[in-house]
């Protein structure tokens, strides 16, 4: 391997821009020359790419977000999009390429590999939802940062005596919910992999809490559930509890990466750039049993992962 590309592709999250100085810098330190791909297969296709030095990536591990941009690409689905990349690939002198980014972005490398660049992904997505890995970078800044905005909500809704739902990020999987749940000691959690949509139990959950006394009741529900602000109205009617959505949206994505992020990410980083130079290609960096591991892309999209059933059961009996 000679010259190492990087890209982000597929959503952002905190801690990409550590990830990235980590593989330039420990690419430069390998002796390797780097190049950044703007804007994931897009870029890619549009031949954004750019020389990178130790200090392009300087003063950018405390951001969030990433400095190449990412972005969703169609026409890297197709065999022509991918044989052109790999065409671009060899033009600029790249041999070796690291994917920052969600499964998407692994079955894209997939493909890239088979056609003779050797790559290496990373797992970038606050959603958690990689099967091969107990960490993805950006999870932690994100549901820290989710924490943080239910803890201000529940101030008021205590003072007001109100029921508040508030939704956070995760079409396909409960991870940020789950946590958040958790750690805001929420009355009721709505994760998609466990939501039966009898709404009636919710009610009924609320009707009993306040006969209790209790002075708040924080739902958390994740994105994948939707319609927090209907569901809102309709708790309301039937409870005569004032309720209120909340949707944090896209402010889960952004902000400066915490502790945990910035040491993950520069470590599966320059991880990524070691394994390029021992010739390894078509893996995907994880982190495993308090290890971090690689594994070969096929297996790890193979693999699967669900919520962890002690925690959501447990989570029921810790808000009572
Ligand atoms: P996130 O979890 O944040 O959504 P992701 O990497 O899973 O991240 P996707 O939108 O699924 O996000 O994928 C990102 C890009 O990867 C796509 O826009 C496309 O260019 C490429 N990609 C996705 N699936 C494939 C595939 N099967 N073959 C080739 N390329 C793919």
């Amino acid at each position: 391997i000679n010259t190492i590309g990087v890209l982000t592709s597929g959503g952002d999250a905190p801690g990409m821009n550590a990830a990235i100085r980590a593989v330039v810098r420990e690419a430069i330190a390998k002796g390797k020359k780097v190049k950044g791909i703007k804007r994931g297969y897009a870029g890619l296709l549009q031949e954004e790419i750019v020389d990178m030095e130790a200090k392009d990536v300087s003063d950018i591990i405390q951001r969030g977000g990433t400095i190449l941009q990412t972005a969703r690409c169609m026409e890297f689905k197709t065999p022509e999009g991918q044989q052109r990349a790999a065409e671009i690939c060899k033009k600029h002198g790249i041999d070796g390429i690291i994917v920052i980014g969600g499964d998407g972005s692994f079955r894209g490398a997939q493909k890239l590999a088979a056609l003779g660049i050797n790559t290496i992904g990373l797992p970038g997505t606050i959603d958690l939802d990689i099967a091969c890995t107990e960490y993805t970078i950006g999870f932690d800044t994100a549901v820290n940062t989710a924490m943080e905005a239910i803890d201000k909500v529940r101030d008021t809704s205590t003072s007001h005596e109100r029921c508040s739902i508030i939704e956070v990020m995760g079409r396909g999987a409960g991870y940020i919910a789950l946590w958040c749940g958790i750690a805001n000691g929420a009355e009721d959690i709505l994760l998609p992999e466990k939501y039966d949509y009898d709404e009636q139990k919710i009610v009924n959950h609320i009707i009993e809490n306040r006969k209790r006394g209790k002075q708040h009741h924080i739902i958390v529900n994740a994105e994948g559930i939707g319609h927090s602000a209907s569901m809102a109205k309709r708790i309301e009617a039937a409870t005569g509890v004032e309720t209120r959505a909340t949707i944090l949206g896209h402010m889960q994505r952004g902000g400066s990466p915490t502790c945990k992020d910035r040491v993950y990410a520069s470590t599966m980083g320059a991880l990524a750039v070691d394994l390029l130079c021992e010739g390894k290609s078509n893996r995907v960096v994880g982190y495993r049993h308090g290890d971090f591991v690689d594994d070969d892309i096929d297996a790890a999209l193979a693999m699967q992962k669900c919520i962890p059933e002690y925690q959501y059961q447990i989570s029921k009996n810790l808000s009572m």
